[in-house]
């Protein structure tokens, strides 16, 4: 008697799963752009599933950031403006600033070591290719991920995780267009300053690290406008 209840509701569950690992996907490779509307029963005619699991999907895509419901609109992709482009470096860099002050005076000599040797690679990863899309964004991603993860705090893994979602969909779009080329030795320069054990050095840092090549906000925020006009320029509309 008790199995059958427990069954349908892991049946559901990985139904559930599956339309959002689904719709998660056409989102990341932009295949549902930026700003897209997302109407539920075409989706869950496309998908061959009911309306119910694409309700449920669309709710916790949105609790990630990469779902929102506008007045009038219902659901739609997260927009790409010069308003969430600056909103995703703002929290990046409260979020990692938050991050590196803690890990100072954390890690090991062996943490510390590995750390040298990820961003190293990354580094050189990211200094071969001009573009930050494709492989070299899920690196970079990976790497400030594990920064987070080192802090032992749950809560900035998960923002990490948001911040870095929200970051690729709009990434996918203007990549290549705001950070090219990275200096030589960026992701070193960053461990180096958490390795140094000064909370304030390495909080500014950090945030110097988010805000590159400016650390002068009106200028990140005319950077990103120049972005989405040359991406307007060749045809995207929002
Ligand atoms: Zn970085």
């Amino acid at each position: 008697m008790a199995a059958a209840p427990a069954n349908k509701t892991s049946a559901r569950e990985l139904q559930y799963g599956r339309v959002e690992r689904v719709l998660r996907e056409r989102i990341m490779r932009g295949e549902l752009h930026p700003g897209q509307r997302l109407v539920r029963r075409t989706l869950a005619r496309e998908l061959g599933v009911s309306p119910i699991p694409v309700i449920e999907a669309l709710r916790r895509l949105e609790q990630d950031g990469l779902v929102e419901h506008a007045p009038n609109i219902g659901a739609r992709v997260r927009p790409l403006t010069v308003e969430t482009l600056v909103d995703d470096f703002v929290l990046r860099e409260a979020i990692e600033s938050q991050v590196a002050r803690l890990l100072v005076g954390r890690l090991g000599p062996k943490q510390v070591d590995d750390l040298y040797r990820e961003a190293d690679d990354l580094d050189a990863a990211m200094r071969r290719k001009t573009r930050t899309g494709g492989d070299g964004m899920t690196m970079h991603a990976r790497f400030h991920q594990e920064l987070a993860r080192l802090t032992g705090r749950e809560v900035l893994v998960r923002e990490e995780e948001r911040i870095w979602s929200m970051r690729f969909i709009h990434f996918a779009w203007i990549s290549g267009t705001l950070v090219s080329p990275v200096p030589k030795g960026w992701h070193r320069r960053l461990v180096a300053a958490i390795a140094a054990g000064d909370e304030r050095e390495a909080d500014e840092a950090a945030r110097v690290h988010v805000r590159y090549p400016s650390t002068d906000p009106d200028q990140m925020t005319a950077a990103v406008r120049d972005a989405l006009d040359e991406l307007q320029k060749n045809g995207w509309r929002a």
